[in-house]
């Protein structure tokens, strides 16, 4: 379902879009629902496992899997984020339109001097903060509810009025003399230490959206300009392979990654996977390589070694240097398992299966099937609900919209919004978060219920995570730069982790029944993915490596060749042959906001496993463990965007700097012994599994469908009841779940 889901959607799209997106929100990120991710994420990695997307592999490594997903995942949200609901290319138009406005206009906002909190001489520090607080809440709040309301497509939803709201927050954000007002408060004596800190996080998140160099604007104007040429180019390109028969067949990139993976012809594959290799010389002929000179006169404008040390350093508040020293331990320390699995890929598959487009086939199973059953869609909530509040994780109050399926008219991806991020204002007064999260499941397809459930897992963490963001300022909690993607993904990647555990799917996979999962599913899937795990790695490490590089050329030696060989070289080096996925073929390379930031989620997952590991090695477990959400919450939520930032609370939680240890040491482990230790996981959770009669997320939680609420926990006698509400509702529009 998702192949066909994410079908729907041109590829072609991913690089306009996501230029626009820096136009239309800054450097927003955005996370999107499973629904529409699987089929493209495969892409990233090349050793595409079918199931592996649907079915919780019950080893601990395992999310790294799905964690790439989310990375590609997180292009198409951008995509998703189109302002204009109903037609991609418009949205483009417009978009294209407004990001040529926000680059030139955050410097002539200054002119038009509409925000009266920055105006006054007699502001004070507090005053300050509450107007500019509560200016920018109305203005996220308003635009984000316009978002909503135009992608849900709920009745009387206004695209005029969601450009509007745009546009308004965008110039709020590029007001040069906000930044200004802000730094004259910073450098008087009148400010305290709290009003500092709220201070300092303004005039850093301001600083995301102007740029403050004239010659860096024309810089920026330039290499906008001629991407969005290359996004034009990109737009009539006609890609497509050749059948068995001989025949042309037009397709997507999607359908001829999707084909790599699925289809049973190697010349079907081979045609696809050269397709796919033939980005590399059409981008170069298109003007990439001027995209890559530009971006770095861009950042040495502005006192970066180059692009790639200006995007990092914007990200994560760390340099490229310390980048990569991190991730050349890692690809050090994992290149003898790289190895391996290559050779063990041979001996069980034959030489053949190595070759770029056969690895993802050679690799894909059978197993989706079997445990869909463990996963009913309709449970779903439920489950999330049980698994966060056995951890006594707790929303704060936050207000969360849930439009889980799919429907005519509905937006074609998914994502997680937060129209109100929280903080506490300066009189004490706590704003509970809200959040909307929609996906687009189809209750009754195979597979659907496993989605929805890591799914909500996953965005239901980054949810946690924002909603106990207990700051002066909404700011702190916003997903705009200068949130550190690596900090935000930590949390969603660590709890949808959970799925994966043998102990976890002991209490939690159950059949309509109330039929736990067998262990023989779960036995048979670790020992199928397991011991290729680190080819996941390796063709997540790739991209940072070969971005590196290409911002690395000399500006003479940015040509087609060279940048095409770079990339040969690093498949070789990185993933020990040509991979599934060219790396000239990944979206994220070609959009300003994407690019070079990949290694995010590397470092997110090293700190997954780090943080995993903390909590083995004190607690002994985590499912279900109350001390988990708490911890959570005091070491790694309430900070926010704020300091210490994301290494220093690795830090402070783990009590050790961020590693590749615990990763590596997960993807070492032999098979057998993982094999034992995890049935003995499983075991001991279903001997002391306990059922609670009361779930308590301390949020309201609204089930929806475009304008019809299904159910609201206020209203229905709390989290259970609503759940009980939904699921009815889900046995009366889709009738087969309930035969199942
Ligand atoms: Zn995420």
């Amino acid at each position: 379902m998702h192949e066909r889901r994410a079908q729907r959607t041109r590829d072609d799209d991913v690089v306009g879009v996501l230029a626009h997106v820096v136009a239309i929100d800054g450097r927003r990120r955005r996370h999107r629902a499973r629904g529409a991710r699987a089929s493209v994420g495969d892409d990233v990695c090349g050793v595409s496992l079918d199931e592996r997307r649907v079915v919780p592999s019950s080893s601990r490594s395992s999310h790294t899997a799905s964690c790439r997903m989310r990375v590609i995942a997180r292009v198409i949200t951008h995509r998703g984020s189109a302002l204009n609901s109903t037609s991609t290319r418009s949205a483009s138009t417009l978009a294209r339109r407004a990001r040529e406005r926000a680059v030139v206009g955050n410097v002539a906002a200054r002119g038009r001097g509409r925000h009266v909190m920055a105006n006054s001489a007699t502001t004070t520090p507090a005053s300050f903060i509450d107007a500019f607080n509560d200016e920018y809440l109305a203005k996220h709040k308003t635009f984000e509810d316009n978002f909503w309301a135009t992608k849900m497509n709920l009745r009387g939803n206004d695209v005029e009025a969601l450009t509007k709201s745009f546009n308004a927050l965008e110039t709020f954000m590029g007001d040069a003399e906000t930044l200004a007002k802000t730094r004259e408060l910073l450098a008087s004596k009148d400010v305290t230490d709290d009003q500092r800190i709220v201070l300092e996080q303004i005039e850093k998140t301001l600083k995301c959206y102007i740029v403050e160099s004239k010659e860096a604007v024309a810089l920026r104007e330039s290499a906008i300009a001629k991407e969005n040429a290359l996004q034009a180019a990109r737009n009539k390109q006609e890609l497509g392979y050749t059948d068995v028969d001989g025949k042309f067949v037009s397709a997507t990139p999607t359908v001829l990654r999707t084909k790599i993976r699925s289809s049973d012809e190697e010349c079907v594959r081979k045609s696809c996977w050269e397709t796919l290799r033939a980005n590399g010389p059409f981008l170069c002929d298109n003007g990439f390589p001027a995209i890559i000179a530009e971006r770095n006169r861009f950042a040495r404008a502005l006192g970066f070694e180059d692009f790639y040390d200006m995007k990092v350093t914007q990200a994560e508040g760390f340099n490229k240097k310390k980048c990569f020293e991190m991730l050349d331990g890692l690809e050090e320390a994992t290149r003898p398992l790289m190895h391996a699995a290559r050779d063990r890929l041979k001996a069980e598959k034959g030489e053949d299966a190595t070759k770029g487009w056969n690895t993802a086939y050679a690799l894909s199973g059978e197993l989706t099937q079997l445990i869909d059953p463990y996963y009913p869609f309709e449970n779903a909530p439920e489950v999330w609900g049980r698994s966060f509040g056995a951890m006594k994780i707790g929303y704060k109050g936050t207000t969360m919209r849930l439009d889980l399926c799919d429907r005519v008219g509905k937006y074609p991806n998914g994502f997680c919004h937060w129209p109100t991020p929280p903080f506490k204002k300066t009189d004490g007064t706590w704003v509970p978060s809200e959040s909307n999260f929609t996906s687009l499941a189809t209750p009754d397809e195979i597979g659907s219920g496993n989605t929805a459930l890591t799914t909500l897992m996953h965005e239901g963490g980054h949810a946690a995570h924002f909603a106990n963001i207990v700051q002066g300022s909404p700011v702190f909690a916003q997903e705009r730069a200068p949130f550190s993607v690596a900090l935000a993904e930590t949390q969603s990647m660590f709890l949808d982790a959970l799925c994966e555990d043998a102990a976890w799917q002991a209490r939690y996979a159950k059949d309509r029944k109330g039929n736990v999962i067998p262990w023989e599913l779960i036995e048979r899937n670790i020992r199928q993915k397991h011991p290729y795990k680190v080819m996941a790695l390796r063709g997540m490490i790739a991209v940072p490596y070969f971005e590196k590089a290409l911002y690395e050329l000399p500006e003479d030696q940015l040509t087609t060749e060279n940048i095409c060989r770079v990339a040969d070289e690093i498949e070789e080096k990185i993933q020990g042959g040509f991979s599934g996925r060219p790396l000239m073929s990944v979206p994220h390379i070609l959009a300003d906001e994407s690019s070079a930031y990949y290694h995010g989620y590397v470092f997110a997952e090293m700190a997954v496993h780090q943080t995993r590991e903390h909590f083995f090695r004190t607690e002994g477990y985590i499912v279900d463990n109350p001390k988990v959400g708490p911890t959570l919450e005091a070491e790694y939520w309430r900070a926010g965007s704020g300091k210490p930032g994301f290494l220093g609370l690795v830090n402070n939680l783990t009590g050790k700097p961020l590693s590749h240890d615990a990763w590596v040491k997960e993807l070492g482990e032999d098979v057998e012994e993982l094999v034992k230790s995890e049935r003995e996981a499983y075991e001991k959770s279903l001997a002391e599994a306990t059922s609670t009669s009361d779930v308590d997320l301390d949020m309201r939680m609204l089930f929806v469908h475009g304008d019809e609420v299904i159910a609201d926990s206020a209203e229905n006698g709390g989290f259970l009841p609503a759940c009980a509400k939904f699921k009815s509702w889900i046995h009366d529009k889709w009738p087969k779940t309930v035969a199942a």
